[in-house]
Formats: C-alpha cells, sequence, structure tokens
C-alpha cells in the first residue's frame, strides 16, 4: 500500500491540525481511508502515534483499499502533506555512504553519527523549500527514509524489520552556512522546510529488499546524485538497533539513512540551491518527492 496524508485546504497557508489518510491506487488516484481507519473517534494522528501501524492499521487499511468500496478522489483535487505530517520524532544518519564521507572530509564512521530535526522542518510533497535569510549555502541531500510502524527499545538486529512500517523519500535539506559555523548542526538542517518527505510511505510489502535500491536527486532534472542503498554503512537493522539501545522508538517515527555522494557543497565548484530550482529526490518503487525551491518563504 502506498499510504498518503492529504486534506482539501489546496490554497492554505496554513498548515492543517487535522488530515485525511489515503491509499494511492494509481499515479492520478487517492483512496480516502479516513472513515474506515478511525475508530471512535479517534483523529489519524493520534492513530499514527497509538497504533501499531504495521498490523492494526496495515492489514484493516488493505482490506478497505481491495473492497473498492472507498471514496475515491483525484490526486489533483488534493492537497499531499507530508504523509507523516507530524512524525514525534526524526532521527537523521550522518555520513552514512562510504563516498560521501570522503567527499565531505569526514573520517568514515564507526558508529552511526545521529542528529535530528524539528518536526517542523516537515515540508510537504510539491510544498517550496525556503532558503533562509542570511544562509547563501542551502544543499539538499536525498535520502531513504524508514518509518517506524511498532513501539520498541532495545531492538535486537533479528527482530528490527518487525518494526519497520514502511519506507518514503526524504531530502535532508541543510544550510551548510549554519551547519558548519554554529558549532552544531541542529539550526542548519532544522530549518522550517527543511525536512521534505514523500509522496508517499510504501509499506514494507511493497519493497522486497530496501538494501538494493537506486536512488537518485535532480536538480532542475540534472541528475546529481545517482547511487544505491546497497553502499549502506549501516544498514536499517543495524540502525534500529543502535538507536533503540537508548531511544524509544515509536509509530511514525522517521529515520533518514544519510545520502550518497553528489551533493552540493563537496562539488567543484560548489552548487547551492537557488530561487527558482526544483527538487527531485527519486528512489525506485518510491515515487519522486519534487519541491521547489523559494527564497525566504
Ligand atoms: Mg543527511
Amino acid at each position: 500500500m502506498k499510504l498518503v496524508a492529504f486534506n482539501n485546504l489546496s490554497n492554505s497557508s496554513v498548515r492543517p491540525i487535522h488530515f485525511r489518510v489515503g491509499a494511492l491506487i494509481d499515479d492520478d488516484n487517492v483512496a480516502d481511508l479516513t472513515p474506515s481507519i478511525l475508530p471512535l473517534g479517534l483523529t489519524p494522528i493520534e492513530l499514527l502515534r497509538c497504533y501499531d501501524l504495521s498490523t492494526d492499521f496495515t492489514t484493516p487499511a488493505s482490506e478497505a483499499v481491495f473492497s473498492g468500496n472507498l471514496p475515491v478522489l483525484s490526486k489533483n483535487d488534493v492537497k499531499l502533506e507530508a504523509p507523516i505530517p507530524r512524525p514525534g520524532k526524526i532521527i537523521c544518519i550522518g555520513l552514512n555512504y562510504r563516498n560521501h564521507a570522503i567527499e565531505s572530509g569526514m573520517e568514515i564512521p564507526k558508529s552511526p553519527i545521529i542528529f535530528s530535526k524539528f518536526v517542523t522542518s516537515v515540508a510537504a510533497p510539491n510544498e517550496p523549500i525556503g532558503i533562509p535569510t542570511g544562509s547563501e549555502q542551502t544543499d539538499y541531500e536525498a535520502e531513504l527514509a524508514v518509518v517506524i510502524g511498532r513501539r520498541g527499545k532495545n531492538i535486537p538486529v533479528a527482530e528490527a524489520m518487525k518494526h519497520v512500517f514502511g519506507y518514503t523519500n526524504f531530502n535532508d535539506i541543510s544550510a551548510r552556512d549554519f551547519q558548519f559555523t554554529d558549532g552544531q548542526w541542529q539550526r542548519g538542517k532544522s530549518c522550517d522546510t527543511f525536512a521534505p518527505f514523500g509522496e508517499f510511505v510504501a509499506t514494507k510489502d511493497e519493497i522486497v529488499d530496501p538494501h538494493n535500491l537506486r536512488i537518485q536527486f535532480r536538480l532542475n532534472g540534472k541528475t546529481m546524485q545517482d547511487s544505491t542503498t546497497a553502499e549502506l554503512i549501516f544498514r536499517i537493522p543495524e540502525l534500529i538497533e543502535f538507536l533503540s539501545r537508548s531511544i524509544t522508538l515509536e509509530p511514525g517515527d522517521i529515520i533518514a539513512t544519510g545520502t550518497p555522494p553528489g551533493v552540493g557543497f563537496a562539488r567543484k565548484p560548489p552548487v547551492f540551491l537557488q530561487d527558482g530550482d526544483l527538487c527531485e529526490v527519486e528512489i525506485e518503487g518510491l515515487g519522486v518527492l519534487s519541491n521547489p525551491v523559494k527564497q525566504n518563504v
């Protein structure tokens, strides 16, 4: 199933608190799952936070989609939100592709490098990525993101994939000037709109091997990153084990697994995002995440 979140407020500049949950049934149409999966008046956010997404959600949702009885809307008539609009945590892994660590002039990490983004950095598919005032070095990073489906602590490698709900395209937008002059990475990674992801979460049954997916980033149609998740240094089960030793993972949490080589700041000459640019992240089986770039939004 390809899970999306959406609302009908296509012209609203205010991010809605409530949204609807749907499944893409083809490239152009969304089946509205909201009425069929919201028992006892739970909001979709409460549902995503409280339930075991892998079983309590996916099974009835899939059955509802296959029943053919759901209301179907044209994708053109809705505004897609990020498929998890308010994740509890956005955890990012730094330098998790060998050749990206090398291009960044950093050592190959011996254990995962962890940082986070504030939830207010989430951006929807097609929503403009805002270059913040004062940054002249805003950069892109195509990443495979994992969505957690089952709460857990101290999860062993052998159990880790049971906690995965699915996968989505993620763009780890980074203001390099903030990142490298602040002394730590938080502001440079957490500006508003610096965490676009989607368009959908593919439930894990859709992806045979998440460690063998082509991953690409295009800037204005030009391919800037082209690699495979086979190159990940720390794979998904290792990341889940490492993180959950000290952090409780909850349904809806996002883990962005790191970016391959080809980012803008490491190029000669460097390439940074400009007003009017178009960013596209494409991972095999996960569609395309597309976001324009705007100055100071
Ligand atoms: Mg990154």
